[in-house]
């Protein structure tokens, strides 16, 4: 069993997180999500699906498309499955915050024995996302970072586009922010999606979980309002109306946040 870690780290009375289940080992269609998680520290989750679980990498600065920019990512507990569609609000305990459903699709490994690569430390693989596609590598990197936190040095490892045609010098974190399953922000996903979950778990204004929470709001406004600065008006994506999950999924949102090609600038 392999979520006994994501299991311990959580109440699940408590938070809207599934609790999850090892899904069957599928040969095919491998899912692959990135989790945009505004928490403690603003970060990125990257996860392949794999022996019906999701492998799981926590990216700080997010995936990269340039292949010279490396980026960091940090080895973290298998998740389970289900959770690869969770997009919501986690009130108090591990990991509370914001989650965002930041890229989904599928990934295929390019090597016929993942487990070897995942040993070796060296698995490359494709995606398909809506943001993310082509050639990427994961790398271990020996625990060069690992001083950091003093953890374990097999943790560390690089997250690396390679070389093609959906490699370039497009900052996809910036270019394409919002979520691909409501097309929101986090703003739009504390006071949109999740009402229920939101109100019924929210923890009493005053204490320690409410005091982080608050914060988190806080930070939510503030990354909202930094981007609207920071950006053109005449290049802003059109905001509309809160769409309807599953429409927003069929039609991939807007153009604006959308993977395009970064060589047809
Ligand atoms: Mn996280």
């Amino acid at each position: 069993m392999a979520l006994e870690e994501y299991k311990r780290k959580r109440n699940f009375s408590k938070t809207p997180e599934p609790e999850g289940r090892v899904a069957e080992k599928k040969r095919d269609a491998r899912f692959f999500c990135v989790q945009k998680h505004l928490a403690s520290h603003l970060h990125y989750d990257f996860r392949l699906e794999h022996n019906g679980v999701l492998l799981s990498w926590a990216v700080p600065k997010g995936p990269s498309l340039d292949p010279k920019i490396k980026r960091l990512a940090m080895h973290v507990e298998d998740h389970p499955v289900d959770y690869g569609d969770f997009e919501g609000v986690i009130p108090e305990g591990y990991g509370a915050g914001i989650v965002m459903l930041w890229d989904r699709g599928t990934w295929t490994p390019e090597t016929d024995d993942v487990d070897a690569a995942l040993k070796k430390g060296d698995l490359k693989f494709k995606l398909d996302g809506y943001k993310l596609k082509g050639s990427w590598v994961l790398v271990r990197t020996g625990g060069r970072y690992s001083g950091s936190r003093g953890g374990d040095p097999n943790r560390t490892w690089l997250l690396i586009k390679h070389r093609d045609d959906w490699s370039g010098d497009l900052d996809i974190t910036e270019f394409a922010p919002r979520s691909v399953k409501c097309d929101g922000d986090f703003e739009d996903i504390l006071g949109g999606d999740a009402p229920a979950i939101w109100k019924s778990h929210r923890p009493a204004a005053g204490g320690d979980a409410g005091a982080m929470f608050a914060q988190i709001i806080e930070r939510a406004a503030k990354l909202k309002s930094a981007r609207t600065a920071a950006t053109p008006r005449a290049a802003q994506a059109p905001r509309g109306k809160a769409k309807p999950a599953a429409a927003s999924a069929k039609s991939a949102g807007p153009a604006a946040n959308r993977a395009k090609n970064p060589k047809k600038k």
